[in-house]
């Protein structure tokens, strides 16, 4: 059969440089990586700590996969739920300090889950301008009211709250924002959904395994322990595996096992994730000077662009350099590919319109020398395009927001 609109949408997204592809990767995740074939320093991983491809997270799963088999063979609730299923959300739940947790198969599984759970048609969810995708179209299948408030505006939020007539009122929010890497203002965020009688719900994707001291998440980092209603998180990031949790109440996560329809109607995580993910658990939990290193390397990252004249806003692993438009936000990640450096180029409608840019990420497993390697080409590729360097006048104090 004759499908036009397949070739006449894809000539359009070429059209206005919007166009995507995939690239292929030989071999691990790691600081360098083998993509299209070439060599390059990589700085578009999620691997924050290496954990991808640590030996023990390795060797976990394969006993795991020994022990139990590759699939999980049904749905937690019907034959799926496994002694290492049990144990890793014990895990998570001692990890988090929360009394419960619960494992879903995605972290784009479980954003749909909790929404569709909490939501519904009395419900509104408050949710941030800048929330990823996985949470916007977790709002779509709850049915319920959407309000969006403005990004890390809680006073915006209050307001939103303070007008609403919702007898069930859910705020989410990412915790770190993964196309921005600025953190959420929770301390507000909890003081606005306690007076108005929200539940809150954080997404910690970017933040689980990254944020100080310890690596639990958003509300940890900013001690807010017990107040946060619902704490998800993904094992697929700085975990370096695959699969998400939530960290809850016990009267929660016993709701979402009887109401959750994105945890009931899908297959339990396989096994041998599971057992990979308890053994990086036990990794960050002793050996939390990874997270450290993390930091190190962030802080280093950001003295090379700051000498170097270039405004960095981020306070996290995640660093976005603005381009603008989508065609030349697309040549300079080409043209750092071609300098030997791995960056992807981000373009609506992943990010606003207009705001097209390169999105770093560090990871711990950098040296400083591919720290210093990648700063010097990215300055030289901005340069080359057209994007300057904040002048030396003294108007602008090179602060990292
Ligand atoms: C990556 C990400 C998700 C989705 O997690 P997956 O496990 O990859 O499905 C959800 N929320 C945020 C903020 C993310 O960055």
């Amino acid at each position: 059969m004759d499908l036009p609109f397949l070739s006449e949408e894809i000539e359009a997204l070429k059209e206005k440089g919007r166009y995507r592809f995939l690239r292929r990767v030989s071999g691990p995740q790691d600081a360098e990586i083998v993509i299209e074939g070439a060599r390059r320093l990589n700085f578009s991983s999620n691997n924050y700590l290496g954990l991808a491809n640590h030996p023990a997270v390795v060797s976990a799963l394969s006993e795991h996969a020994g022990r139990y088999g590759v699939g999980s063979g049904a749905s937690r609730l019907i034959s799926g739920h496994m002694d290492v299923h049990a144990e890793l959300e014990d895990a998570v739940a001692k990890f988090k300090r929360t009394e419960a947790a619960l494992t879903f198969s995605a972290g784009y599984m479980a954003n749909l889950g909790i929404l569709s759970t909490l939501g519904g048609p009395d419900a509104t969810i408050f949710s941030d301008e800048l929330n990823h995708a996985s949470i916007v179209d977790g709002c779509r299948l709850a049915r319920a009211r959407v309000e969006v408030y403005r990004h890390g505006d809680a006073s915006h939020l209050e307001e939103l709250l303070r007008r609403s007539r919702a007898t069930r009122k859910v705020v989410v929010t990412d915790g770190v924002f993964s196309m921005d890497g600025d953190i959420a203002p929770l301390p507000g965020l909890v003081e606005a959904k306690e007076r108005h009688g929200a539940i809150l719900v954080v997404d910690d994707a970017h933040a689980t395994g990254v944020l100080p001291p310890h690596g639990r998440g958003t509300a940890d980092h900013f001690g807010l322990k017990g107040r946060v209603d619902v704490q998800m998180g993904t094992f697929s990031k700085a975990l370096g595996t695959y699969g998400a949790y939530i960290g809850a109440s016990r009267a929660m996560v016993d709701y979402f096992i009887n109401k959750c329809r994105p945890f009931i109607f899908n297959t339990g995580l396989p096994p041998a994730l599971a057992g990979a993910t308890l053994a990086a658990l036990g990794l960050l939990e002793k050996e939390p000077g990874i997270i450290s290193s993390l930091w190190r390397n962030q802080a280093a990252f950001r003295e090379e662009m700051v000498s170097r004249g270039r405004i960095v806003h981020s306070s996290t692993a995640i660093v976005p350099i603005n381009v603008g438009g989508d065609r030349e936000t697309m040549e300079v990640s080409k043209a750092l590919f071609d300098r030997g450096v791995f960056v992807h180029g981000i373009r609506p409608p992943t990010v606003p319109e207009g705001t097209g840019r390169l999105r770093l990420t560090l990871m711990a497993t950098h040296t400083r020398e591919m720290i210093a390697t990648a700063a010097a080409r990215i300055d030289e590729a901005l340069t080359e395009h057209g994007i300057r360097r904040v002048p030396k006048d003294g108007t602008w104090r090179g602060e990292w927001i």
